[in-house]
């Protein structure tokens, strides 16, 4: 089945128009409802900070963001829709949930839960017409928890009532994608509407090239990243690109425009802005080049953000 449109916050969006498209970026990151709330937690105009980030992004030739920012990570859908209206970024919504379950989901079933995505998919979200493009599930370092479960599979059942596709947020140094790829496969989905994130965490190519061979595609979407340098983040790539897989590779930063300023951060906004000024340009200023000095040819390195996303929504 070729999927030829996705859901933008703006309208469907053709997928031969996704054109040079970032698969797992944040534009404001806080918690469920903080936005709103507690606005002053973000800083002096966040809107301007956000339009001024992706205008400069676009010029750097970014056409597409998908925001992977679930409810209990703070998505405002406003803000979504006017970042996207203001800059001419088209910008993908998410449902489903992140790491941060609250106590009183505590009961509800897999099936309960795949309603109210797929309400986010089908209907809108907030009271809006704007509706999500992909579906988000996450698992860490504990592996697929009780709750990590049930919300997995709430994820496939709406998958597949509704046919958009599934991004995991994965703890790739512990192998969970394993776990995660096991309960997809007991739902019935097909693994090849799947995307593993932040498989660049880890630089065993092997387990990488496992999880591709079940089907799914790979979220190479840490850069600059912490305790994996850019450089050997590049140096994995590099190998998948090597062994044929430069199709299913999204390259992305999991990059934050907006998040809320804590008092004594373990980074400063200037420590930040020091490891990496490129913003959401830093693969097409600083990947691309280690790409090219490692002998990864102008039509595959050119290719690399465009045709995987675009393979990936169609499916
Ligand atoms: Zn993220």
């Amino acid at each position: 089945m070729v999927m030829a449109k996705v859901n933008s916050v703006c309208g469907p969006l053709d997928t031969d128009d996704m054109g040079f498209t970032l698969m797992h970026e944040h534009i404001m990151v806080g918690a469920a409802g903080a936005y709103v709330d507690y606005p002053a937690f973000f800083g002096p105009d966040p809107m301007g900070r956000v339009v001024e980030g992706l205008r400069k992004s676009k010029e750097g030739g970014v056409d597409t963001i998908v925001d992977a920012t679930t409810l209990d990570l703070g998505r405002d859908i406003h803000l979504l829709y006017e970042a996207s209206r203001q800059t001419g970024v088209n910008i993908i919504a998410t449902t489903g949930w992140w790491l941060e379950i609250p106590r009183f989901f505590t009961g509800l079933s897999a099936d309960q839960l795949a309603d109210v995505f797929l309400r986010e998919i089908e209907h809108g979200i907030s009271g809006t017409t704007i509706k999500a493009g992909i579906l988000k599930a996450a698992h860490d370092i504990d592996g697929v928890t009780p709750m990590g479960e049930i919300m997995l599979r709430a994820v496939a059942r709406a998958h597949l009532k509704s046919g958009i596709p599934i991004m995991l947020h994965s703890y790739s140094p512990g192998r969970v994608g394993v776990q995660q790829l096991a309960v997809l496969k007991d739902e019935g989905v097909n693994l090849n509407r799947v995307k593993m994130d932040h498989s660049n965490d880890t630089m065993d190519v092997e387990y990488l090239v496992s999880l591709m061979e079940e089907g799914c595609y790979l979220g190479l979407d840490r850069y600059p990243g912490m305790n994996v340098s850019p450089l050997s983040r590049t140096k994995t790539m590099k190998a998948l690109i090597d062994l044929g897989y430069a199709d299913r590779l999204c390259p992305s930063h999991d990059g934050i425009i907006l998040r809320i300023l804590v008092a004594n951060p373990a980074v400063t906004e200037e420590e930040r802005l020091l490891k990496n000024p490129h913003g959401y340009l830093f693969i097409k200023n600083v990947v691309f080049p280690q790409l090219r000095e490692m002998g990864v040819s102008e039509p595959i390195i050119q290719d690399l953000c465009v045709k995987g996303p675009k393979k990936f929504f169609e499916g």
